[in-house]
């Protein structure tokens, strides 16, 4: 028996996801393939030549933020190729201790999904980095939209700490 029958789970795709399984090729029209592009906006924390960070926009706690490649045209961490990947890496330590520092969790979360069925709703690679504060449950995955006023403030705090971090 399934874990999904154990617990009487829906194995459904969430929100909407389509069932891309782990060869699929990657679709260059995704959000964040979109995002990279310029043509849909992002709450920006960080970026260079090959990667970009911004706030998840339905965040699971407070400081959620993603991290991609730019140039990988990758869906996910077998198809992505290492040195990109790497690169990915080394800003999720970096932001991470941003986040820490400034937004003092309790804890942080690292994740990384691949396939619809391992919970990826986004097919174009990336890093979650998610603060846990002692006591406070996550939030639904991709679920409920944040107050864009909020993550304004967030973004402020972050991009002035990462700053500060660099001198
Ligand atoms: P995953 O389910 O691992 O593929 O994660 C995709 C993440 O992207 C989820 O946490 C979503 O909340 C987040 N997300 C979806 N669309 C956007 C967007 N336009 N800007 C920022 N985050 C997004």
């Amino acid at each position: 028996m399934g874990i999904g029958a154990r617990y009487g789970l829906d194995s459904k795709p969430r929100h909407g996801a389509p069932h891309v399984s782990l060869t699929t090729p990657y679709d260059p029209q995704n959000i964040f393939a979109q995002i990279i592009r310029g043509d849909a906006p992002c709450y920006k924390l960080y970026e260079d030549d090959d990667v970009l960070a911004f706030l998840d926009l339905f965040p699971q706690s407070y400081g959620h933020a993603l991290v991609i490649p730019k140039r990988s045209a990758a869906c996910n961490i077998l198809d992505v190729d290492t040195d990109a990947l790497c690169k990915v890496m080394a800003v999720v330590q970096k932001l991470a201790r941003v986040i820490v520092e400034e937004l003092q969790p309790d804890g942080v979360q690292v994740a990384q999904f691949n396939g619809a069925p391992a919970g990826q709703t986004v097919f174009h690679i990336h890093v979650h980095i998610v603060p846990r504060y002692s006591g406070e449950g996550l939030g639904i995955h991709a679920a409920g939209k944040a107050d864009p006023a909020e993550l304004e403030k967030l973004q402020a705090r972050l991009v002035s700490k990462l700053a500060e971090s660099e001198h």
